[in-house]
Formats: C-alpha cells, sequence, structure tokens
C-alpha cells in the first residue's frame, strides 16, 4: 500500500496523547463486516454502509472499498458518464489510478495517495475511470470513495473539484511513533488537513506497525467511524477485534484508541484504517441512486432536471486518455 508514506515517523509531527485522568475513549458500539457489490460498469466494492444497521454514518451516506485487487487486463473497470445532486463524492486512490472528467471542467489523474474532493451540489456528470494503461496491462489497484451529504441549505451549491495531491496531506505520528497519520481534509488535534469542507469533518488514513497503538484526542461532537482497510487490531479500550473490510462504529467519548495485532499477514503487513469523523447533519436523507435530497418531490425534480441536461452535458471533447 504504497499511499503516501514517510521515510522517518519520528521527524513528523506528534499527536499528542490524551490524558487518562480526564479522557473518555470511546467504546465500540459495532462492528460491522462489510457486504461486497458490484458498482459502475462492473467492479467489485465492500460497503460497509449504507446497509440496515439505522443512521450509523450521519454526516456520511456511503462508504465503497475497491481493492485492494490485482486486476488481469482487460478487466479493470470503472463508472462511465453519471449525474450527482445533493452531495459530495471523496475519491481516494492509495495504488493504481483513476481517471476523473467532468461536466463543470474539473477532471485528472487521481493516483498514489491523492484525493478528488467532487462537491456535486446542485448537479454534476461525471466519468470515473481507470487509466488506459492499467485496462490493458492489468495491475494493482486500491481505493475508497466516499459520500459526504449536504445540509439542506447547500444542496444547490455550485459544483466544486478538489485535486488533493499526496505531497499536500498532512503529515503526523503517533506520541511514541508507531503510527502514520495522514489527515486528507479536517482537523485533528490541531493539525489541519489541506481538504475544504462544507461542514466539520475529519477524513484520515493511519498505518499501525504491528503492534502499535494510537490514541488521538476526537471532538466530542464528531460522530466516529474506523473502516479497516488491511490487516488486523483492536478498538477502544474494551479491544474489541477489527479485521479487514470491517467497520467500528464508536460510541460518545472524547478521543479514539486503536491497537495493531502483533502478528500480520504478509500481504498486508500494517493495520490500515481510515477513521471517519463529523458533525451529524440530523436532517431527513430520500436517496435515489446518484441523487440524495430531503425529500420526495426534490428526487423526482433532480430526475426531471438531469433529463432535461440542467445537471450539464457531457463535453463533446473528451480530455486525452491519460
Ligand atoms: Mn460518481
Amino acid at each position: 500500500m504504497p499511499a503516501v508514506s514517510a521515510s522517518d515517523l519520528l521527524v513528523l509531527p506528534r499527536i499528542e496523547r490524551p490524558d487518562p485522568g480526564t479522557t473518555t475513549y470511546r467504546p465500540v458500539s459495532q462492528v460491522i463486516t462489510s457486504p461486497s457489490f458490484l458498482e459502475g460498469a462492473g467492479f467489485p466494492v465492500r460497503r460497509p454502509f449504507p446497509g440496515p444497521y439505522g443512521n450509523i454514518a450521519d454526516p456520511f451516506l456511503l462508504l465503497d472499498h475497491i481493492g485492494a485487487i490485482e486486476y488481469a487486463p482487460g478487466e479493470a473497470r470503472g463508472a462511465p458518464w453519471h449525474p450527482h445532486r445533493g452531495f459530495e463524492t471523496v475519491t481516494y486512490i492509495m495504488d493504481g489510478a483513476f481517471r476523473h472528467t467532468d461536466s463543470n471542467g474539473g477532471g485528472g489523474l487521481i493516483t498514489d495517495g491523492a484525493t478528488q474532493w467532487m462537491t456535486a451540489g446542485a448537479g454534476i456528470l461525471h466519468d470515473e475511470m481507470p487509466t488506459d494503461e492499467l485496462v490493458q496491462k492489468g495491475g494493482l489497484f486500491h481505493g475508497t470513495q466516499l459520500w459526504v451529504n449536504l445540509p439542506a441549505r447547500l444542496k444547490f451549491t455550485p459544483p466544486r473539484y478538489q485535486d488533493i495531491t499526496a505531497d499536500r496531506v498532512a503529515l503526523l505520528s503517533s506520541h511514541d511513533g508507531g503510527v502514520l497519520i495522514r489527515v486528507i481534509a479536517g482537523d485533528l488535534d490541531g493539525h489541519k488537513g489541506p481538504g475544504v469542507t462544507h461542514t466539520p469533518i475529519a477524513y484520515a488514513h493511519a498505518t499501525l506497525a504491528p503492534g502499535a497503538a494510537l490514541e488521538i484526542p476526537w471532538r466530542p461532537d464528531y460522530n466516529a467511524l474506523v473502516y479497516v482497510l488491511a490487516g488486523r487490531g483492536t478498538a477502544g479500550l474494551d479491544r474489541e477485534p477489527i479485521d479487514d473490510g470491517q467497520l467500528a462504529v464508536l460510541g460518545a467519548g472524547d478521543a479514539l484508541t486503536l491497537t495493531a495485532d502483533d502478528l500480520q499477514d504478509s500481504r498486508s503487513p500494517n493495520l490500515d484504517v481510515l477513521m471517519l469523523g463529523g458533525q451529524p447533519i440530523n436532517e431527513p436523507v430520500v436517496s435515489y441512486g446518484p441523487f440524495v435530497m430531503n425529500t420526495r418531490d426534490e428526487i423526482l425534480t433532480a430526475i426531471r432536471d438531469y433529463q432535461a441536461g440542467r445537471m450539464g452535458i457531457i463535453p463533446a471533447v473528451h480530455l486525452p486518455h491519460l
């Protein structure tokens, strides 16, 4: 998992260890094993939410984990032109590459630890495809796509595209230097990531060496989710086991604690997790495929607007294939 790494964790700014005397570590309230689906033109994803567990993720709507998968030549698939309205798609690529083109003029290559933060807002069309090289030659692919909701007052905000290249991600280490934390957006213990968010959110990728522990302050007004990208370990003071493809939903408190098992598989030598949190939006969610609104009427309007070309049109001249 190349993503972004650091040659010497000891030179990075460190997250201060919370004071155990005054800290409430968030307990694990639920561990969800992600079911698998086919998405887009037919690529496999693991999707810890949404699911039949109630509203566990607000302000997040959906998390797809793609790979890690070794594509054979001709096997890599993407999601050709489709619309979105009412939320944001956040695509993080650790291995391989995705090529993005949208009807708003946004576009580029997302690769090697880069994140694309696309605000669909009032409406956009986009095309998310593996590179021609990955399709032709095959190869390793590993990424995630997170859907972040927008509150009613921002559903019709103009579309926005943030290309968060890997070199802009804020790198931190744990108090003992055993954990690398990449802050993509939001603020962890005063350390800011580059992503600009519409509502308060924290989004980070942490790599825990075997046997390492992470203790990290977490805003009490945020929810807290930990998704295992690879490896195994535990979450919470009660050391609830978490494994590859599982999501830990954490309860109330003002800090998170995680540990990596001493023994990991050779194909994924570390515990890699996404840490997600945000202020719940607490509004009704009515979703229909690529549209996420507050009411059924707004969904019907979205379908009509899309059909009438009011979310944009597919550009006549595509960007050159990268
Ligand atoms: Mn999409």
